[in-house]
């Protein structure tokens, strides 16, 4: 290599990671673009920027809201290369203020999340976002040493640069918020791709992140997202060349998709999460457990109890203390009422039910209503004796009705909680304080949590060990995202030098 091309190779890295002259693009802040996602309201063209903010990049939306997919991985594209030339502290400053952010506002946004998507409860809406600083941020990034005879390697955790991001309706500001956290901590940027019934409120988050940001470290564009989001825009970012891996979480049809692009992808794919309750359960705390995570946020949780396995011998006991928990008992024709509304039949002969999804995530006093039945108030969940021939068993519900089934001993009630898991390998829980049947069900279902004696939410650390993710990576095997699901190991060797013993 001469000279003159090692000048050009080394100005081409400083201009990378930010600290060479500025490009003629980057400098000469383009034409901007405009979008009102949803109707919000979003910044107008020539809203001021904050001091010390950095240069617009190659293009420049509505502060991270863009139109097109092109131009929203451009801006975060910039903005990884200018986050490279900066400290980890700056990237903790940008975790400290989306955990501050979602706290602050939580009420705020919460309420404005469930009135855009209209699933869910209010309080679980704001408590989704208030427990976004259990998420783990830059603490969680480690390296690792290899000191011998031969001298010294150090192996780093390196970004991998813009993710594409998707996002369920479910809940979608916590969603994005939490890998925000993560993605951000390593050290990568991204560009969403929200579920189009919770673009607003994701939008709105975004906007309100990436203004606090520019204040704090003077950078935009961290996180980009799509105004208005299509199957085509999700399709545009699954391609992208600039798009270096993905992160998907929703239902089958996505985790389908993104299992076949032509990138890394964490997948985060859908559940249907059965408990198994054997005779030597502690049943008040099975049928507390049970109502809880079952109904919480209305059963969109994709870990949340959607069929419950009961053996013969505490079945009635079961079903007895499920309603003074908080729970309330549908009897038969009432069971099948709420089944004939909740599903039409399959299209074809061994197909699925077609779920009725305006009943999804609705309160279960509208459920009950529904089929005539006035709930006391303070109901939170739905339940009923059905067999496995019921649709609310093999489908993914996603609302506040469970159906609790008769199995013959412990054995038969985890042959039918694997079977009825459909190998997603997501969740499964069992109340027992038999450890031979707890090992049993562990190993036959093979599920990435498995909760003992617990509602669903202990696997996410809360009520139980563990941190937070709202993205739980099942097919492609990460587990609980964390910021080392978005890194690169990198190892770096020096032969024989350096050590000092
Ligand atoms: P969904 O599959 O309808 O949508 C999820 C996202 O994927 C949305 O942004 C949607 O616009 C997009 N999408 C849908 N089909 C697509 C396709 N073919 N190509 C590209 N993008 C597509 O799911 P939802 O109703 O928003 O969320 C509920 C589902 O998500 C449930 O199945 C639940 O179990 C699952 N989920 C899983 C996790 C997890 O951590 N594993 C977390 C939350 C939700």
């Amino acid at each position: 290599m001469n000279e003159s091309t090692i000048r050009a190779v080394v100005q081409e890295v400083l201009n990378e990671i930010g600290k060479g002259a500025p490009s003629a693009s980057a400098s000469t802040p383009p034409p901007r673009v405009n979008g009102s996602p949803n109707g919000i309201p979003v910044m107008s063209a020539g809203a001021a920027r904050p001091a010390g903010a950095s240069s617009y990049g190659p293009v420049s939306g509505d502060w991270g809201v863009f139109d097109s997919v092109d131009e929203a991985v451009a801006a975060a594209k910039h903005a990884f290369n200018q986050l490279r030339g900066r400290p980890i502290a700056d990237r903790a400053k940008v975790v400290s203020i989306v955990k501050e952010m979602c706290e602050a506002r939580a009420e705020e946004w919460g309420r404005k999340e469930l009135e855009e998507t209209k699933i869910g409860r209010l309080d679980h809406k704001i408590e989704k976002l208030q427990i976004i600083k259990l998420v783990p941020g830059t603490e969680w990034l480690k390296s690792d040493c290899f000191s011998g005879d031969n001298g010294l390697s150090v192996e780093e955790y390196a970004p991998f640069g813009v993710i594409g991001g998707i996002t369920p309706v479910t809940h979608s500001l916590p969603t994005l918020a939490g890998n925000v956290i993560n993605m951000i901590a390593a050290g990568n940027t991204v560009c969403f791709n929200p579920h189009p019934s919770g673009a607003g409120i994701a939008c709105e988050g975004v906007q309100a992140f990436n203004k606090a940001i520019a204040e704090a470290i003077g950078l935009e564009n961290l996180i980009t997202i799509i105004g208005t989001p299509t199957i085509e825009s999700a399709g545009a970012i699954f391609n992208h060349r600039d798009v270096r891996m993905l992160c998907v979480t929703g239902g089958p049809g996505v985790a389908r998709a993104a299992l076949q692009a032509r990138k890394k992808a964490v997948v985060a794919g859908p559940g249907n999460p059965p408990v198994v309750v054997d005779e030597t359960a502690d049943i008040e705390n099975a049928a507390k457990s049970i109502v809880a995570g079952g109904a919480y946020d209305n059963n969109l949780l994709c870990i949340g109890e959607k069929e419950v396995f009961a053996v013969n011998d505490i079945f009635d006991s079961l079903m007895d203390a499920m309603s003074r928990h908080g729970g309330y008992r549908l009897n038969t024709q009432q069971v099948e009422a709420l089944t004939k509304t909740a599903f039409a039949p399959p299209k074809e002969p061994g197909g699925h039910h077609q779920l009725n999804r305006d009943m999804i995530g609705k309160d279960a006093s509208v459920l009950a209503e529904m089929i005539g039945v006035k709930v006391p108030a303070g109901t939170e969940l739905l339940y009923g004796e059905t067999d496995t021939s019921n649709p609310f068993v093999p489908e993914e519900q996603m609302m506040p009705f469970v159906p609790i089934v008769r199995a013959r001993d412990a054995q038969q009630a985890i042959e039918l909680a694997y079977e009825f898991e459909h190998g997603f390998g997501h969740t499964a829980i069992i109340h027992s304080r038999n450890v031979h049947n707890m090992t049993v069900m562990g190993k036959l279902m093979d599920t990435t949590l498995y909760v003992k004696n617990g509602p669903c939410m202990a696997g996410l650390g809360l009520g139980g060990e563990g941190y937070l993710s709202f993205s739980v990576a099942t097919p492609t095997g990460e587990g609980v995202t964390n910021p080392l699901t978005f890194t690169r190991s990198r190892r770096c060797v020096m032969v024989d030098e350096l050590r000092v013993v």
